[in-house]
């Protein structure tokens, strides 16, 4: 089979996390490990109750060691019964996740790509009958396939193999390669244990080959095909459809090419699933985990069709926070529940507030949240809301006891400034009414994206980096308001000092109704603008966000509201220059701030939509890496839809760091190494070779080299 690499379940934290507040699953055959305070219900791994209540009743024997007595085993005649079934389903995840680590690059996997080459050639093979002789195509492959264990690697029960009408008899399935399509069959083998049932021919069936359902076998180079495709923009399904009619000889002609395509896709989900990567490995050698200016970028075009999903919502008041590494992999076995057994049901009711966002772990703040279900949708509203936050901060309102603690004259005069008509005769209430209807329209989230199509979700929300690496990426249902911008920077390990977006005014408010004494912290009365935003807006220059040179001290500065590297609380929300939006509020246009010009030139590339009208997804020229950001492409799935957008935030990024590293690497002397520094940004440290005690102490020197480094990525 593939060859596996264990994950050795090892902090990759650089140390900047304790295992402290960690539980494990209670399953023995399971490692899930969570933390205490996001404790799941049910284990995402293999289902098992993690509940204290539950934990009792186990379903599977806690320790399977030395169960000798076989008497009570499956019968393998007679037929699964649906609870048997779920029992099979369950436990055959749990294998596939146990036994199939797959590396991320191709050049680990290189003995059985080379096997899949070896067995791809053909050899014409003669042969004569009488006077008829004639020439056939033949590859290496194999026609009959059977995984070779004989007791279960969950539970260590024999495993039992049979012929038709057996619970484990033989399937006829296709084999697909790059050079062949051909029919073959698959001899099943499941464990007798009738707590386990796993299904052993998912796994280790042939060295690089994939078993989708017992119905297709495919060699994983065509995985990486499909990875290619999705890399350059395309369409995963067109991707699948296009790798396939690139089969050069196909043995039958009655194929059924579209089941073949959704088999060879649903096998491309379960294998991404099963792919072993870390996802701090896209994050910016630069900005390391605290980039000092994030931009945000939409893609409403980005969607989820509904169709076959329809979202639920809590009807509780549950709390903001998600548990994002529950969310992903429930993603992911979903992905390979459906590789793995075709016929099951896809997913098509979801709450919709378990969806978390994407954000590599070491950039994730201890509490992610997501508060979709609060976005409401308020009437149209007039009304200056710059002006009701300023009063609120002056002491002149307070929102949460207007009765008691304003007069009428108050609220009048709160309305006049803020630019609402009333008449002098309205009532103490109708007043009251009109003042709440301003605050809870910038509470629910004013509305910053366009209303999606009734049978679409409303896209995805990312910011990045200068240099265009993915910090983070929210999926919406509901459109888009002040709040997703909120909840994607709150779930951020780091506010960055700069957040560039065209609905800066809307964020602004948002932040200083939603947490006032943070946005105290972070500006004052100022409302995210560079100045006061009641007076004249100004140029300005800030301090902060000039290049620093000393090194970062994480430790010190760990107190949530200093940044690490502006080492100050200050922060700003400013529009793009240019922008309607820094037309309509002056006070955040980012190009009345110095340090900002550098950035105009690629806050207008990404919002631009030459790129995407150019639509350049043509063989010859690779389109950008912003164009296929922003690529328009639906899905039907919705594992599939999160696990895409997942990927494509992964790749895309990754090959922006991917050149940092080779451009630090050219730079390094003999003696030299690259390394990430405590806020993960690349450097060049040395190999002490005097030391030898130490294996391998290195000194950092890497801080100047960066900034170099820095100039030469952000200008170009
Ligand atoms: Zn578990
Ligand atoms: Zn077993
Ligand atoms: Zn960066």
């Amino acid at each position: 089979m593939l060859p596996v690499r264990h994950n050795s379940g090892s902090n990759l934290d650089l140390g900047l996390s304790t295992a402290r507040g960690r539980g494990r699953c209670k399953n023995p055959l399971c490692n899930y490990v969570y933390k205490n305070r996001h404790k799941p219900q049910h284990c995402p791994n293999c289902g098992w109750e993690l509940s204290r209540a539950a934990s009792r009743k186990s379903k599977i024997p806690a320790s399977v060691e030395g169960v000798a007595s076989l008497e009570n085993v499956l019968d393998p005649y007679t037929p699964l019964t649906a609870a048997q079934k779920d029992i099979q389903r369950q436990n055959t995840l749990l294998l596939l996740r146990r036994s199939l680590q797959i590396p991320e690059s191709e050049a680990e996997l290189q003995d059985a790509l080379a096997l899949i080459q070896q067995l791809n050639s053909t050899q014409v093979v003669v042969t004569s009958s009488g006077d008829e002789t004639s020439a056939q195509l033949q590859t290496g492959w194999p026609c009959f396939y059977e995984p070779p264990a004989e007791l279960c690697s969950l539970c260590q029960y024999p495993l039992f193999k049979g012929g038709h009408g057996s619970a484990a008899g033989q399937e006829d399935c296709w084999l697909l390669t790059e050079s062949h399509l051909q029919t073959a069959t698959i001899q099943l083998k499941i464990c007798i244990n009738p707590q386990c049932l796993a299904l052993h021919s998912l796994v280790d069936l042939y060295p690089g080959l994939f078993n989708v359902g017992n119905k297709l076998l495919v060699s994983v180079d065509l995985f990486f095909k499909i990875r290619n495709h999705i890399r350059l923009g395309h369409d995963p399904t067109l991707a699948a459809l296009s790798v396939l009619q690139n089969v050069q000889n196909q043995q039958e002609c009655n194929v059924d090419m579209q089941e073949l395509q959704e088999l060879l896709c649903s096998g491309y989900w379960a294998f991404e699933s099963l792919t072993v990567r870390d996802y701090n490995d896209m994050i910016c050698g630069v900005c390391g985990i605290a980039p000092k200016v994030e931009i945000a970028q939409r893609n409403t075009n980005n969607a989820l069709l509904l169709h076959n999903v329809k979202f639920t919502w809590p009807d509780f008041a549950a709390s903001d926070e998600v548990h994002v590494d529950e969310f992903w992999l429930t993603m992911e076995n979903e992905a390979l529940e459906q590789a793995a057994f075709p016929s099951s049901p896809p997913i098509t009711r979801f709450d919709a507030s378990i969806i978390a966002p994407f954000i590599p772990p070491l950039m994730r703040n201890s509490t992610v949240i997501n508060t979709e279900r609060d976005k409401i949708q308020s009437d149209e509203c007039t009304g200056d809301l710059s002006m009701l936050v300023r009063l609120i901060h002056e002491g002149r309102l307070s929102p949460e006891n207007l009765f008691d603690d304003q007069t009428h004259d108050e609220l009048m005069s709160v309305l006049q400034s803020c630019g609402v008509p009333v008449s002098p005769d309205s009532s103490k209430n109708e007043l009251i009414h009109r003042v709440c209807s301003l605050y809870t329209h910038i509470q629910n989230g004013q509305a910053t994206g366009s209303q999606p199509p009734h049978h679409m979700t409303a896209g995805k929300l990312s910011k990045l980096c200068p240099h265009q690496v993915v910090c983070g990426s929210k999926y919406m249902v509901r459109n888009e308001t002040a709040r997703d911008h909120v909840d994607l920077l709150l779930s951020s390990r780091f506010w960055p000092p700069v957040y560039i977006t065209d609905a800066a005014q809307q964020v602004a408010l948002c932040t200083d109704v939603l947490y006032p004494e943070l946005g105290l912290q972070m500006w004052g009365r100022n409302q995210g603008c560079f100045s006061d935003p009641m007076g004249k807006a100004e140029y300005v220059s800030c301090e902060e966000l000039q290049d620093q040179l000393y090194s970062v001290d994480l430790m010190a500065v760990e107190t949530p509201q200093v940044h690490p590297v502006t080492k100050s609380p200050s922060r700003w929300i400013v529009s793009p220059a240019g922008s309607l939006s820094a037309d309509r509020h002056p006070h955040h246009n980012m190009a009345l701030c110095r340090e900002l010009e550098a950035y105009t030139g690629l806050v207008e590339e990404l919002h631009s939509n030459s790129d995407l009208e150019a639509d350049g997804l043509t063989e010859e020229a690779p389109p950008s890496v912003n164009a296929v950001r922003r690529r328009a492409l639906t899905f039907d799935s919705a594992a599939y839809y999160y696990l895409y957008n997942r990927l494509l935030d992964f790749l895309l990024s990754r090959e922006v760091v991917s050149a940092q590293i080779a451009q630090v690497l050219s730079a390094c002397q003999p003696g030299e190494v690259v390394i990430r520094d405590a806020l993960y940004r690349l450097g060049v440290a040395q190999i002490n070779t005097e030391n030898e005690e130490d294996e391998e102490e290195v000194e950092e020197t890497g801080v100047e080299l960066k900034s170099d480094l820095k100039e030469e990525l952000v200008l170009d």
